[in-house]
């Protein structure tokens, strides 16, 4: 049966093409779901608008909002299981992980709840006896919420859950290839107590669709995880809009390991980093700098801890990277390989699709390692999104940062040192968003996330993300008896 979507608060078939999400460990069909039309867009922003503007929701109280994402979050925990099993048919991410994504999405909404119960407006006092001003924000209106395939539940909570706590209307746009969970959570939000009209989830192809959600005039932000060159174009959008954009884009996240580094927790930590997820994470930490002195004893455990990972169908126990999401990325990924011996590169693990018995049934790539090129190579300076890892050997700090720097990127940074005060110089010059010390790929719903460079515009998350979706506006209050007196 093809499946309905959600426009403004009814569930119906869209009148665009039907597409298919299929399980991309086997390609077998998980739905075939009528996707939406122009019409369909039209309709959703033009419902979201007027559902934002009436007064139940325009004046409901903050903690009448918040109850909302409260209820959202113990709906998310209490069907953690179906939405993780899900989500792994959806992407073909192991299950381990869509788990973890599932109560990331839970926590997400709990945070945004207690967000906005709590948020201050100011008041701005000044000299002037004769008015007092009060600063105060208001929603911007329809929010277009466009997301990726390869962490939907939690790209998608992150931006819902503060787009409602601050009174907006949200049309919600997946990737076409992971469109199932977007489903589920309007669902949880329609039996949270959300007002009808106030989320659509409007699945189909970004470049119509998506394209149409940005460009229409009652859209009053664009909020977008993805591709640096899809974020460019809603960019160009926005700007002749003159509407604000949040851009969570692409990566190629240098890892740097100092001379006096632990080996075997850099080389761990190196391992997840870059091949947990089957490298398919904006943050994947892709570029790995480590300091001569220790590069053949650390490349050696590396080689040996990604040799010994399990690749194989995300719904067994103890895998550790299921397929990519589709034969076309796979496709991309093993050029971008070959490209690299093109240009110099060693390939000393992986770096041919893996076809042996069920794993031809999926797009399985192994955990792929190449030494030998410059940071110059297009292999090192374009965004690979798989399992691929180039290794580089530095002898000079300040060529290291120069080399870490040396990216149109900026999303995120690694270094493995025993010296904190060393980190911590390191970190201040590196030009990413986000610099993670003697961990990686760890998350803190309070802790803003974004990218510098090509990797962004905009936070997400951190308590004050709400604001972010939301317009400030300053009122003055006239205090004195006597007309307004004229400047002498
Ligand atoms: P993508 O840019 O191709 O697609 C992302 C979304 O944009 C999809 O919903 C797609 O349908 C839509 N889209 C595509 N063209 C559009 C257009 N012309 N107008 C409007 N919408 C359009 O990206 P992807 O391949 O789905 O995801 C991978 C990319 O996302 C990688 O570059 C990755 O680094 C990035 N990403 C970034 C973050 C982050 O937080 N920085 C997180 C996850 C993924």
């Amino acid at each position: 049966m093809v499946k309905e979507i959600y426009i403004a608060g009814e569930w119906r078939l869209g009148r665009g093409p039907v597409i298919q999400s299929n399980f991309p460990a086997d390609q077998s069909l998980n739905a075939e779901i009528a996707s939406a039309s122009l019409d369909d867009v039209h309709e959703a922003i033009v419902k979201a608008d007027q559902a934002w503007r009436q007064s139940a929701w325009r004046h409901s109280l903050p903690h009448e909002r918040a109850k909302i994402l409260y209820r959202v979050a113990d709906l998310i925990e209490a069907r953690a299981e179906q939405l993780a099993q899900l989500q792994t048919r959806d992407n073909g991410k192991p299950l381990a992980e869509t788990r973890a994504l599932v109560m990331s999405a839970a926590a997400t909404a709990r945070f945004n709840a207690a967000a906005c119960e709590t948020l201050n407006e100011e008041l701005t006092t000044q000299r002037a006896a004769d008015f007092m001003t009060m600063s105060v924000h208001e929603p911007v209106g329809v929010v277009a919420a466009i997301t990726p395939w390869n962490s939907p539940i939690a790209s998608e909570v992150q931006k819902l859950a503060p787009a409602l706590a601050a009174g907006n209307a949200v049309v919600l746009k997946p990737a076409e290839a992971t469109s199932l969970i977007a489903l589920e959570l309007a669902k949880i939000f329609a039996e949270a107590g959300l007002p009808k009209g106030l989320l659509s989830v409007l699945v189909g192809r970004g470049a119509v669709i998506g394209d149409a959600i940005a460009q229409h005039p009652l859209v009053r932000k664009i909020s977008f995880t993805g591709g640096t060159t899809t974020g460019r174009h809603l960019a160009h959008i926005a700007a002749d809009k003159l509407i604000t954009t949040a851009l969570e884009l692409g990566g190629k996240s240098p890892t740097i390991v100092l001379a006096d580094a632990d080996i075997e927790l850099a080389a761990k930590g190196i391992v997840y980093g870059i091949f947990s997820s089957a490298g398919q994470a904006c943050i994947a930490g892709s570029r790995l700098f480590i300091h001569r002195s220790i590069y053949d004893r650390l490349l050696k455990r590396i080689v040996e801890i990604s040799a010994a990972l399990r690749v194989g169908h995300p719904e067994q126990p103890n895998v550790h990277m299921g397929p990519l999401i589709n034969a076309k990325h796979l496709q991309s990924v093993h050029q971008y390989v070959e490209l690299a011996k093109a240009e110099g590169g060693q390939v000393v693990l992986g770096g041919e699709a893996l076809t042996a018995g069920e794993l031809s049934k999926g797009s399985y790539y192994p955990p792929t390692i190449i030494t030998g090129l410059s940071n110059q190579a297009q292999s090192c300076q374009q965004e690979i999104f798989g399992p691929v890892l180039v290794v580089l050997a530095y002898d000079d700090e300040q060529d290291l940062i120069a080399q870490a720097n040396d990216s149109c990127f900026g999303l995120a940074a690694g270094i493995w040192t025993e010296n904190y005060r060393h980190a911590w110089r390191l970190a201040r010059v590196l030009e990413v968003g986000t610099v993670w010390i003697n961990t990686y790929k760890k998350f803190s719903v309070s802790t803003p996330f974004g990218g510098f460079k090509d990797s962004g515009i905009g936070r997400e998350k951190g308590r004050l993300g709400i604001l972010s979706y939301m317009q400030q506006k300053s009122i003055y209050l006239g205090l004195s008896e006597q007309a307004n007196p004229w400047a002498e």
